[in-house]
């Protein structure tokens, strides 16, 4: 029995299985292990940390200066496309202006080619009796054929303003109105002005002339004192005072003033004011038509001798459609109809 407990003891302790203080220092020891292990994650991690951060950081760093780059390339593309734009826009800016230059300058081309056909009344033709001295008289005299008189502006539609009869430089007609007709040129100017009751028979000429077939353009209707004054005087500044007055009305003598005429052409003639229009269809037609709407061609071929104005096909005045037929079928001036001169 002694011999079984030793064997027993023996085994137990060959088997090392001590369930007292060798089971108690195992547990220790694997806490430890445990502990050291968890020490050597957190040491781990530790490291891990920062190598993360570092990493991190140069990522972070990089990101920093891809996104810095972004930055800068989306700016320079941003600052292209602004430039891109302003140089579009400058670009539209400039091909804007000289449209608009040429446009100015076409219109001062047709103001200038306006003045020079229309109002080339200072012209003295052969056939002119009156010879003109450069100097006309400013004042008025009685006496002297050519002298400034003023326009009986109480004649109404029949007023005559030519080179004896003048209109007052501030003259303006209160009823002027833009006509619904085609112009040789876009927007509105003072030249597209006409009084009422000739805007009105413009209209229906207009129309007129469009159900035969002919093609009409507006040119120059009213005239302010004002304007002509800067114009004559332009001339006068770039070609004295003689040569202006051979192609230019002097303030307050152009009957455009007096919102009863327009200057009207075709574009068979490049809506031209020139002779050549009485050759044309339109022309034509104008001569033939214009007095069932109330204007007479009021610088008819031949006419020179009696108007002082070379032939002007283009420059028709309005006086009603009765005075007009009366006129035409006559083949009388307006002058001779309202016993006036010229
Ligand atoms: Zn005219």
């Amino acid at each position: 029995m002694k011999k079984l407990v030793a064997v027993s003891t023996l085994a137990l302790l060959l088997a090392g299985c001590n369930p007292g203080d060798q089971g108690a220092e195992d547990a220790t020891k694997t806490e430890d292990t445990t502990k050291e292990k968890t020490d050597d994650t957190v040491a781990k991690e530790d490291k891990k940390t920062d190598a993360e951060v570092a990493k991190e950081k140069e990522a972070a760093e990089a990101k920093k200066e891809a996104d810095a780059k972004a930055a800068a390339d989306k700016k320079a593309a941003e600052d292209k496309a602004a430039a891109d734009k302003k140089a579009a826009d400058d670009k539209a800016a400039a091909d804007k202006k000289a449209a608009d230059d040429k446009a100015a300058e076409d219109k001062t081309t047709e103001d200038k080619t306006t003045d020079d056909k229309k109002d080339d009344g200072k012209t003295t033709s052969s056939q002119d009796p009156e010879p003109k001295t450069p100097s006309e008289p400013e004042s008025e005299t009685p006496d002297v054929d050519k002298s400034d008189t003023k326009a009986d502006l109480g004649l109404g539609l029949l007023v005559v303003v030519n080179k004896k009869y003048s209109l007052p430089i501030d003259y303006k007609p209160s009823d002027l109105v833009v006509p619904d007709i085609s112009f040789s040129y876009s927007g509105v100017l003072e030249q597209s002005y006409m009084r009422a009751p000739a805007a009105k028979q413009m209209e229906k000429m207009f129309a007129a002339a469009k159900a035969d077939g002919v093609t009409l353009n507006a040119v120059s209707g009213f005239r302010s004192g004002q304007r002509q004054t800067v114009l004559y005087n332009n001339y006068v500044a770039r070609d004295g005072k003689a040569a202006a007055d051979q192609y230019s009305a002097r303030p307050g003598h152009s009957e455009h003033q007096t919102g009863l005429v327009f200057d009207i052409s075709a574009p068979s003639v490049g809506n031209g004011l020139t002779a050549e229009l009485g050759n044309t269809k339109e022309g034509k037609w104008i001569a033939n038509n214009a007095a069932k709407y109330g204007f007479i061609v009021r610088y008819d071929k031949g006419f020179q001798a009696r108007t002082g104005y070379t032939y002007e096909p283009w420059h028709i005045r309005y006086v009603g459609v009765g005075p007009a037929t009366q006129i035409k079928n006559n083949g009388q001036t307006l002058e001779e109809y309202m016993k006036v001169g010229h």
